[in-house]
């Protein structure tokens, strides 16, 4: 990833936390390209900005996705609101752009115990009993009655990038001890967030992320089990007050090997090298491939079974 990235982006990150196991590491990548193949696109890859170090870690610097909803307010490692698209979700490669030009490699959700209750979604398939037992109803109860899920209880009580506390004050003492810098200024922060909250209140306001969260509430699937009804961050009934410090999570390239239509890979002349095929993420398809650069998350996994239907197809009949 570091050798690889994108000159547009500036310098990698000094310190990234990692979306997939330790054997997930590209090396097939490499092994082709001594054979022959032509790999492209190397410099397109997929990175979350709301990676948090794993309490339980799976695999070397485990880092696990949030999928959250709109609600929380995001900062940049020096107190600064995102601008943006910097809301939760909207954007991961607008947002990795934004917070590389902050010349740190993390930023800060700012959020409370109402918000984290509703719209906390953690990626990978520990994080989500419910789902993997095809429990939706039990899904769908710990949403609707706004309890804390217990996978993400479990990062609250032991996650070590999030700060909790009753005061703003104390929850930006945690973050400077956190960090070990004296990056945020707790009055500046408090400005910006009574500012947000005195927008609650204003049916016509141009706060964009306000916008976007009536945007939500308003389809009703998100307004029931994804997005909490708009209030007030500093209203101590939704407390305590949550810090988390959000670190890049590499998860993916979008280049790969370049193959034909028929999964065969191709050499640097382009024609196909006899017996080598390609599919999934190392043929770009984990994301780059059929949806474009920026497609639209929970799409990588079709393309990937896509072109390993083509590729084996093709294997098949060429009697590979
Ligand atoms: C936590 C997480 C959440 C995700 N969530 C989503 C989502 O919600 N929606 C979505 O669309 N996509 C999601 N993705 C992406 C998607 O899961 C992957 O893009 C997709 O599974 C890649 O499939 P693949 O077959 O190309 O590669 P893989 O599934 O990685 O398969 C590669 C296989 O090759 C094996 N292998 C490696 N080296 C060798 C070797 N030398 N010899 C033999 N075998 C070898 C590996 O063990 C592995 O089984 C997620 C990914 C992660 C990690």
């Amino acid at each position: 990833m570091r050798r690889n990235w994108p000159a547009r982006l500036g310098s990698p990150p000094s310190r990234m936390i990692t979306g997939v196991p330790a054997h997930v590491d590209g090396r097939m990548l490499a092994i082709s390209e001594a054979a022959g193949a032509r790999l492209v696109n190397r410099d397109r890859m997929w990175h979350y900005t709301e990676g948090m170090i794993n309490h339980s870690p799976i695999w070397p610097d485990h880092g696990i996705r949030v999928l959250a909803a709109p609600s929380s307010m995001w900062f940049d490692a020096n107190g600064r609101r995102l601008a943006n698209p910097g809301v939760p979700s909207y954007d991961t490669l607008g947002t990795l752009e934004l917070i590389m030009r902050t010349g740190h490699d993390y930023s800060w959700f700012v959020l409370n115990k109402r918000i984290i209750d509703k719209e906390f979604m953690l990626s990978g398939s520990e994080q989500n009993p419910e789902l993997t037992r095809k429990d939706l109803i039990g899904y769908l109860a710990s949403r609707l009655f706004n309890s804390t899920p217990p996978p993400v209880k479990a990062f609250m009580d032991r996650g070590p990038d999030f700060v909790i506390a009753s005061s703003l004050p104390t929850l930006v003492a945690g973050m400077n001890r956190l960090t070990g810098a004296n990056l945020i200024n707790a009055d500046d922060l408090h400005r910006q967030i009574a500012l947000r909250d005195s927008q609650v209140d204003n049916p016509f306001t141009k706060d964009t992320q306000i916008m976007g969260i009536r945007n939500s509430l308003a389809y009703s699937g998100d307004s029931l089990a994804r997005t909490v009804a708009l209030h007030k961050i500093l209203d101590s009934a939704a407390g305590p007050l949550i810090a988390i410090r959000m670190n890049i999570v590499t998860r993916k390239t979008l280049g790969g090997l370049q193959t034909d239509l028929s999964g065969r890979v191709l050499g640097a002349n382009g024609s196909p090298i006899p017996g080598l095929y390609a599919a999934g993420e190392v043929a770009g398809f984990g994301g780059g491939g059929v949806h474009g650069y920026r497609a639209s998350e929970g799409t990588f996994l079709g393309g990937c079974l896509f072109s390993g239907r083509q590729a084996g197809r093709s294997a098949a009949r060429e009697g590979a």
